[in-house]
């Protein structure tokens, strides 16, 4: 395999679409584990007050004395606060309920949009360095940010960190509704805070095949975004929605489901779309 990161970069990528329960988390947690599983080595940066990520993937509580409200508001490095989960090559940072009073803490800080950026830029720094096998890379190839149901100064922090964002949509009747504020706000992030952002992709989520209505949605969002939309479609699956309460990615919890092989068939597509943006970039 190709590594995803030449110059020993990771590809950050952010989950954001300010509607909640359209799959961000349950994304976020299994692209992590279906890209690990094929052999890349990923971070979660959980950024939802909620927490959901990090329950998803076993990590009680207890275990998340440092967090990401830690690294945004500067105490820690984003090193200090990775977890390792039962996936291998699978980390995650986790987050807390203090991350909800990060905007209010952070207003006055001429630099709070970019608290995310440096702390992803500081994890190629600190460790073996000196020693004659390192080379200063990053310890990963993707980082995915799982962003909170809203575009505030947290999704604002992890745009402007990103590379590029992917969308969870929902087929559901309003699943448009609300994607033109988030195109916009991406632009704004381009314009004034991160140039190089794009939309990395949208993803189809909860596909009903029972449902006419999910079929539609499928024909009108490809008709609106044309081949930004993944050929990858997520179906509804009730084992994807079991797993986290086993604390377990649905790929742990049942390889065979639908929804495992939908999610293994979409990072593939996302890792064949980055060899076809490395080999423009590189001719
Ligand atoms: P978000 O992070 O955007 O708020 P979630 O990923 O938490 O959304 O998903 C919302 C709810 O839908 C959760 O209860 C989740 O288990 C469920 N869900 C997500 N994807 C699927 C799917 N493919 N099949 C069935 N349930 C799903
Ligand atoms: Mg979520």
């Amino acid at each position: 395999l190709v590594p995803a990161a030449p110059y020993g970069l990771p590809r950050v990528l952010a989950l954001a679409n300010q509607k909640g329960g359209v799959g961000k988390t349950t994304t976020a947690i299994n692209l992590g584990t279906a890209l690990a599983a094929i052999g890349e080595s990923v971070l979660i940066v959980d950024l939802d007050p909620q927490g959901n990520a990090s329950t998803g993937l076993g990590i009680d509580r207890r275990s998340r004395r440092v967090s990401t409200y830690d690294v945004l508001t500067g105490d820690v490095s984003l090193r200090e606060a990775v977890l390792e989960t039962a996936v291998p090559r699978l980390h995650i940072a986790p987050s807390t309920m203090d991350l909800s009073g990060l905007e209010l803490e952070l207003a006055s800080q001429r630099d709070r949009a970019y608290r995310l950026r440096d702390a992803i830029r500081g994890l190629n720094g600190g460790r073996d360095s000196g020693s004659l096998d390192s080379r200063n890379e990053t310890p990963y190839s993707y980082v995915l940010i799982d962003c909170p149901p809203s575009l505030n100064l947290i999704t604002v922090n992890a745009m402007a960190a990103a590379n590029a964002i992917l969308v969870p949509l929902q087929c559901e009747f309003f699943a448009l509704e609300g994607l033109s504020q988030l195109l916009k706000t991406v632009e704004q992030v381009r314009t004034t805070l991160n140039p190089q952002l794009t939309i990395h992709g949208i993803v189809l989520t909860m596909f009903d095949s029972r449902n006419n209505l999910s079929a539609q949605v499928v024909q009108d969002v490809r008709q609106f975004m044309g081949d930004k939309v993944y050929e990858t479609i997520i179906p509804r699956n009730v084992r994807v929605s079991e797993a986290p309460s086993y604390g377990k990615p649905v790929l742990l919890y049942d390889l065979k489901c639908v929804g495992s092989q939908a999610y293994l068939r979409l990072a593939s597509e996302i890792i064949q779309r980055e060899r076809a943006l490395r080999a423009t970039a590189a001719a």
